[in-house]
C-alpha cells in the first residue's frame, strides 16, 4: 500500500526541516502529493482563555507573521506550491484532523521530541494528533544532532 496524500504538520521552527525532509522521501518514493499545515493558536489559550482586551488586531498580527513564515519554509521545497500551503487558526489537534480529512490525506507527518519526566506528562502535539486521527500518523523523532 503507498500513501498518496500527506499533510506535513510543522510548528516554523528550524527542527521542522528533517521532518520535512522524511515527508519528501516518502512522498518520492510512493508518487504522494505533499501538503503543510502550521495552526495558529488563539492568544486567549496561551493566556488561559480570561483575557481582559481586545487581541483582534494582535491576532491578526500573529496570523499575518506565520503566513510569511510559512511561505518562507515551503519556499524550499518545490513541490510545496501555494495551493499545498495551509494555515489554520485554532487548537492543533483539531485543525490538523479537519484539514486531514477535508483534503483527503491518508498520512500525517509530525515531529516528535520523545519527552520524558515532566515535560511528558504535560503531553506532546504529536501524541494529541495520534488520537483520534482520521489517518495514519507518522512521528519523526527529533533529536539535537539533526
Ligand atoms: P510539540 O509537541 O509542541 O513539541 O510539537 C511536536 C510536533 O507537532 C511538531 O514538530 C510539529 O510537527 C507539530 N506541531 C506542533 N505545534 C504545531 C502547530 N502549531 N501547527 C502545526 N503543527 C504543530
Amino acid at each position: 500500500m503507498t500513501y498518496q496524500h500527506i499533510l506535513v504538520a510543522i510548528d516554523l521552527a528550524d527542527e521542522c526541516h528533517p521532518v520535512m525532509r522524511r515527508a519528501q522521501a516518502l512522498a518520492a518514493s510512493s508518487g504522494a502529493q505533499l501538503s503543510l499545515v502550521h495552526i495558529v493558536e488563539p492568544m486567549a489559550m496561551a493566556f488561559g482563555g480570561d483575557v481582559p482586551m481586545d487581541l483582534s488586531m494582535l491576532q491578526q498580527q500573529q496570523f499575518d507573521q506565520a503566513r510569511e513564515r510559512l511561505d518562507g519554509f515551503a519556499s524550499r521545497y518545490p513541490e510545496l506550491t501555494p495551493e499545498h500551503r495551509h494555515l489554520a487558526y485554532g487548537q492543533p489537534r483539531q485543525e490538523i484532523h479537519r484539514l486531514a480529512a477535508e483534503q483527503k490525506c491518508d498520512l500525517i507527518v509530525v515531529g516528535s521530541h520523545g519527552r520524558h519526566g515532566l515535560a511528558l506528562l504535560l503531553g506532546s502535539t504529536a501524541n494529541d494528533v495520534l488520537h483520534g486521527a482520521p489517518c495514519d500518523v507518522l512521528a519523526v523523532r527529533l533529536t539535537k544532532d539533526q
